[in-house]
């Protein structure tokens, strides 16, 4: 940064300490660069370092900073733990990084059948705090040990649970407060069971990406813990799996709450890692839920009816609670694994097919990066949320390629799931919709599409002071 840029970063951090006290600001080059770093491997360019980094402790201090950034017209960048993976949460220009990591406060209110909590709560551990009062938490991403709930409240995202079997985290969303770009306070929703009928503002900000305010607080309604029973079912092949899961739907199946897939390849190095014996094939496996053991066995029982007129090579119904968790590891940690033994960097894309074309698209993806100029030479694995129909074909990159490289093999992934997504006739269901998926979002819904949440982001926030970037798709 040159003098002009280091006199900036030393009025913004004073002007910091005095909104939130001195601790709380941080303008030490390091700590600027890693606090804008995200799951990307390659560096930070210098126009994206930071000024500051803030972190706030209460939505008064978050409206006092958005005001000072609107008046300063500097771009302020909201973090929960930056394991977001379409790029949302790296900065594209100097700016402030806002940490909502300090907001972290939760209270569970059993008598109005909801609990509050803050952003900067780590979802794993919300699950566990409901979870010992019997209650079940609707969010379940790979990252849990360290997602926040900030994150996942923007993307509406439910991860590893089927849509289709209790909804998305949003649907038991009751209400939430923010922080508006101008630096207004609003809470929206109700305290109520009964959800508000028309214009419901939480929903412009549950799956709003980010884009129009900082959330400080959400409401959710408390969900009874179900009853488990388990299965395992492996295939010679994806398309068989995949045409299995179509049955489920039109056989009418209770869907399970959890459905997950790995193709052969993938299974081998989840089932090594954990010292388990190699898989015969590809693998789904399943967590179905009632509301007592009986009912979840037999509702199991139906899905297994439908998974075995595909004729797998073998059906594994599982009672033992280890062999299930060591199981689900072998998936629910696989992009970590993959890493791991391969000394390079894992990057999955997201294809979302529609139902009808399920089996072609869960095949086409086992060779997901076949043609592609930077990355077609590279190893391809796949697994996925196979009962949400959604698949994760994805690519190892080696760490020697340089940042523009990997920049660019980057780029050329999510083109590949754009085209793949639109060929297919779904939309992105965990990452949100814009950042590098931005090109998807225009093709699919149209310039008019575009055009739509552009003018909402541009008369609630017309400095574009929040997140800019991920509206506009920077690479
Ligand atoms: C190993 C691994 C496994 C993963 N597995 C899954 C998975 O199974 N399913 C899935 O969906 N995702 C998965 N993810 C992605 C990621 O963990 C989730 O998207 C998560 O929701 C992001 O939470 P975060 O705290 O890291 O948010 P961040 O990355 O910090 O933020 C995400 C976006 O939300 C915005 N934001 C955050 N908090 C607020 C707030 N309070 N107000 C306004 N804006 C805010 C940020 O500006 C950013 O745009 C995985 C990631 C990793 C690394």
């Amino acid at each position: 940064m040159d003098e002009i840029e280091s006199a900036k970063v030393e009025s913004i951090a004073s002007s910091l300490r005095k909104i939130v006290g001195e601790e709380f600001v941080s303008a030490a080059l390091f700590e600027r660069i890693v606090s804008a770093e995200d799951t990307y491997p390659y560096m930070l360019r210098e126009e994206e370092v930071p000024y500051a980094v803030v972190m706030p402790g209460f939505k008064e201090e978050i409206s006092k900073i958005l005001k000072f950034a609107n008046k300063e017209n500097v771009p302020v960048f909201v973090r929960g733990s930056a394991s977001q993976l379409a790029g949302s949460t790296r900065p594209h220009t100097h700016g402030i990084i806002l940490s909502i990591n300090r907001l972290n406060k939760m209270k569970i209110f059993e008598d109005y059948n909801f609990f509050e909590c803050e952003p900067g709560c780590v979802v794993g551990k919300v699950a566990e705090e409901i979870g010992r009062l019997g209650y079940f938490l609707p969010i379940h991403p790979g990252s849990q040990a360290f997602a926040r709930i900030g994150g996942t409240v923007c993307n509406n995202t439910s991860a590893h649970l089927v849509d289709t079997s209790i909804g998305k985290m949003g649907d038991y969303i009751m209400g939430v407060e923010v922080v508006l770009p101008n630096g207004d306070i609003m809470e929206t929703g109700t305290k109520g069971m009964r959800r508000p009928a028309g214009t419901d503002l939480t929903k412009f900000f549950v799956g709003g990406d980010g884009l129009l305010g900082v959330i400080t607080k959400m409401r959710m309604r408390l969900l009874p813990d179900f009853n488990h029973a388990y299965a395992a079912v492996y295939y010679s092949n994806v398309r068989s799996l995949a045409q299995g899961v179509q049955r489920l739907y039109y056989e009418k199946r209770p869907m399970p709450l959890m459905m997950e897939l790995m193709d052969e390849k993938t299974a081998k190095v989840g089932f090594e890692v954990k010292g388990l014996p190699p898989p015969p094939g590809a693998v789904t496996i399943f967590d179905s839920i009632g509301y007592s053991k009986e009912d979840a066995e037999r509702r199991r029982d139906l899905v297994l009816q439908s998974l075995k007129a595909e004729n797998p090579l073998e059906v594994e119904v599982i009672e033992d609670m280890d062999r299930w968790r060591a199981l689900w590891a072998t998936r629910e940690v696989i992009s970590s694994f993959l890493s791991q033994s391969s000394g390079m960097q894992w990057k999955s894309a997201e294809v979302i097919p529609n139902l009808k074309y399920l089996p072609d698209a869960a095949e086409e993806c086992e060779h997901f990066n076949q043609g592609l100029p930077i990355c077609g030479s590279l190893q391809n694995y796949l697994y996925g949320h196979i009962g949400a129909v959604s698949l994760h074909p994805g690519i190892l990159v080696p760490r020697d390629w340089d940042g523009e490289m990997q920049r660019a093999a980057y780029t050329e992934l999510f083109e590949r799931e754009a085209e793949l997504t639109l060929k297919y006739g779904g939309c992105g269901g965990e990452w949100g919709q814009f950042s590098k998926r931005k090109s998807f979002f225009v093709r699919r819904y149209g310039e008019v599409g575009y055009e739509f949440v552009k003018s909402i982001k541009k008369a609630i926030d017309p400095n574009n002071i929040l997140n800019p970037g991920i509206l506009e798709g920077y690479r």
